[in-house]
C-alpha cells in the first residue's frame, strides 16, 4: 500500500505532463483582427509583433483600417520567428447608410489596383476629418487638421485621430469622452463617412485574390444585411470578435455554418490601454485559423 501512493502520483504527474505537451502542441493561440500605427493603432508593426511574440501567438493578421501598409514590415519582423503574419485589411463601407466594415484577409497587397483603391478610402477619410474639425473649430474649439494628421504619423487617418487631438487640447478629458459627447454617431460634431457600397467593397477584396469577412457584426448591428452580402460574395463572418458577447459569438457561428461560411475571429486591438481584450485573448476553436488557411490555399491553387 505505501508503495501505491508514489506510484499513483506518478501516474498523474505523467498525465499533467501529456495534457500540458498536448496543449502546447495541439493548441494554436492567434489573433485575426489587430491594428498598427499605419491606422489608428497605437503600436508600430514591429511593436506588434513583439508583443505577439511575448503573448505566445502562432498567427496574427493585421488588419488596418483601409491600408496595407503594415503588412510587409510585419512579415519582415516576424521573419525567422514561429509568429505567422496574415496580410489583412479592415474596410469601411456602407449599406443603406448604415456602416458595415469588411475584412480583407490575403489580398495582394501589391496588385496596384487595389492600393489604388485603398487610396481613395483613405482620401475620403481626409475629407471626412478635415469637415470634423472644420465644425468643432467653428463652434470654438480651436484645433486644426494638421494637429490631427501629426497624430496618424502618415497612416489612415480616423474619428480616434480627432478624438485623441481633442484631448491633446482640453477639449475633452478622455477619447471615450469625445465620442461620447462630440464626434461619435448622433452627437452633434459627428460626421457621416462618405460611402462606398459594401457590395462593391466586397468585389474590391475578391479581386485582390482575398477573402472578404464581415467584421464585428454585433457591434454594428447589421444582422440583417448578412443575406445580402451573403449574395454578394461574403466569404466569412467575425463571430469571435472582442465585443461579442458568448451568445453573439454563438449566433454569428451558427449563421457562418449554416451559410457554408468561414468563422474568424480576433480582438480588434488598438493599444493595450483601452477596455476589451488584449492581444491575443479572445478564445476561439483551432479550426478558425485551419479553416481560412485551408481557404486561402485552396483559392491560391485555384487560381
Ligand atoms: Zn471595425
Ligand atoms: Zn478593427
Amino acid at each position: 500500500m505505501a508503495r501505491s501512493v508514489p506510484r499513483s502520483g506518478f501516474w498523474l504527474s505523467l498525465a499533467i505532463c501529456i495534457a500540458d505537451i498536448a496543449k502546447v502542441v495541439l493548441l494554436m493561440r492567434f489573433d485575426l483582427h489587430l491594428h498598427t500605427t499605419a491606422s489608428d493603432g497605437h503600436l508600430s508593426p514591429a511593436e506588434l509583433v513583439i508583443a505577439a511574440l511575448s503573448a505566445g501567438l502562432d498567427a496574427i493578421a493585421v488588419t488596418d483600417h483601409d491600408t496595407v501598409a503594415a503588412v510587409a514590415p510585419a512579415l519582415d519582423s516576424a521573419a525567422g520567428s514561429q509568429l505567422r503574419v496574415i496580410p489583412g485589411v479592415e474596410l469601411s463601407a456602407t449599406y443603406d447608410s448604415r456602416d458595415v466594415h469588411i475584412l480583407g484577409y490575403f489580398v495582394d497587397c501589391e496588385d496596384s489596383t487595389f492600393l489604388a483603391r485603398l487610396e481613395v478610402l483613405r482620401a475620403a477619410r481626409l475629407t471626412r476629418a478635415i469637415a470634423m474639425v472644420d465644425s468643432l473649430a467653428a463652434a470654438g474649439m480651436d484645433m486644426s487638421i494638421d494637429e490631427v494628421l501629426e497624430l496618424t504619423a502618415g497612416g489612415s487617418v480616423g474619428r480616434s485621430h480627432v478624438a485623441r487631438a481633442l484631448v491633446d487640447r482640453g477639449h475633452a478629458k478622455s477619447v471615450a469622452e469625445a465620442f461620447e459627447l462630440l464626434i461619435g454617431r448622433g452627437r452633434p460634431f459627428y460626421v457621416p463617412k462618405p460611402g462606398t457600397s459594401a457590395l462593391d467593397v466586397l468585389s474590391v477584396v475578391r479581386a485582390a485574390g482575398g477573402i472578404s469577412v464581415l467584421a464585428h457584426p454585433g457591434v454594428t448591428k447589421v444582422d440583417d444585411l448578412i443575406p445580402a452580402l451573403i449574395d454578394a460574395g461574403l466569404g466569412g463572418i467575425e463571430a469571435f470578435h472582442g465585443e461579442h458577447s458568448s451568445a453573439d459569438r454563438e449566433r454569428y457561428s451558427k449563421i457562418a455554418h449554416e451559410a457554408g461560411l468561414l468563422c474568424t475571429g480576433g480582438s480588434d486591438f488598438h493599444t493595450s490601454s483601452s477596455p476589451g481584450p488584449g492581444l491575443g485573448q479572445v478564445e476561439m476553436p483551432d479550426s478558425v485559423l485551419r479553416d481560412l488557411l485551408h481557404a486561402a490555399g485552396s483559392r491560391s491553387s485555384r487560381s
